[in-house]
């Protein structure tokens, strides 16, 4: 097969970071994209000698053009609860004028397109678990609005590029997914209990730990992302691991993985904090044959290393 021209924009961030070294070992050639408003070049460092590699630090608000490119992932956006809401409105807008600007790229050159949308546009389910044909229940002004209404209108762009112009693409609801370079400070369940643990600090949950999340190991996910980027499917598709966790018994699997005998304590619940979340995966299953292998006490194994490295 001809190496393919990929530009994946959100390139230094988590996942972006781990799709361009799946893109890589594939034999294809990666423009990576940031900003590195969130994202960070050391998640990009191993690729420095990468001659099949460019990085180029660009905003995707503004309109760019990156040269021919065969297929474009866009996964710019802040991403974690306390990211998007420190930086409101640059979530709002790379979730509308950046992803009509890189769904521009696609269109003039006729490239593939998947966006990388999330289980949030469910909001706080009155459906479990989440089928791709439930249309969510979601607050338009609380504070994760910033985050959910601009995937939101970002998965309506992206079907009107498909309908309107012919766009080939692609819209992946990613659950909670978690592995190494998920940022250490940036406030997300795993990433707090990993390093609070490590670092021999009280785990903090938020509320009485009852609520769910369904948690996906980052090499999973990005396999199922590849597959559906090769699939003739519009819809959007969930990717994630359905094995549902509270928040409870998730902070029990941290320290029985880190060994760490520190306590748990309780803090207030965040607004509109959505109070189950869990992939119906079937659609996957059946569309690309793909489901997740990493239980969630193996996938936090596989991620001791890069957090005790990240608690020093
Ligand atoms: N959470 C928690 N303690 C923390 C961080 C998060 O109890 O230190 C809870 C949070 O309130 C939510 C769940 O864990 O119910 C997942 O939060 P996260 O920020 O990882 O992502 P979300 O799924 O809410 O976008």
């Amino acid at each position: 097969m001809m190496s393919r021209n990929i530009l994946v924009t959100g390139a230094a961030g988590f996942l972006g970071s781990h799709l361009c070294d799946a893109l890589l070992a594939a034999g294809d050639s990666v423009i990576g994209v940031d900003n590195l408003s969130t994202g960070r070049l050391a998640n990009l460092s191993h690729l420095e000698r990468e001659s099949r590699f460019r990085f180029l630090e660009q905003d995707i608000t503004q309109p760019f053009d990156p040269g021919k490119v065969d297929l474009v992932f866009n996964f710019a956006s802040p991403a974690s609860p306390i990211d998007y809401t420190r930086l409101g409105p640059e979530t709002l807008l790379v979730g509308s004028a950046g992803t009509i600007n890189v769904l521009e790229v696609a269109r003039k050159y006729g490239a593939g397109f998947l966006h990388a949308s999330t289980s949030e546009c469910y909001g706080d389910p009155e459906v479990h678990p989440q089928v791709e044909t439930y249309w969510g229940h979601v607050n338009p002004i609380g504070l994760r609005s910033v985050y959910d209404e601009a995937k939101r209108f970002s998965e309506a762009a992206v079907m009107a590029y498909h309908r309107y112009y012919n766009v080939d693409t692609h819209l992946v609801r990613i659950f909670n997914t978690y592995g190494p370079r998920l940022q250490p400070n940036d406030g997300r369940v795993i990433s707090n209990f990993m390093m609070q643990a490590l670092q021999g600090k009280p785990l903090t949950i938020y509320g009485d730990g009852s609520q769910t999340r369904s948690f996906c190991y980052v090499s999973d996910l990005i396999e199922g992302i590849l597959r559906l980027s090769g699939s003739d499917e519009h819809l959007p598709v969930n990717i994630g691991n359905p094995d549902e966790w509270t928040i409870l018994e998730c902070a029990r699997e941290v320290l029985a993985v880190t060994g760490a005998g520190t306590e748990i304590i309780f803090k207030p619940l965040p607004q509109d904090d959505p109070t189950r979340r869990r992939p119906d995966i079937t659609k996957a299953k059946q569309l690309l044959g793909w489901e997740p292998k990493i239980k969630l006490r193996h996938g936090l194994e596989k991620s001791l290393e890069y957090f005790k490295a990240s608690a020093q």
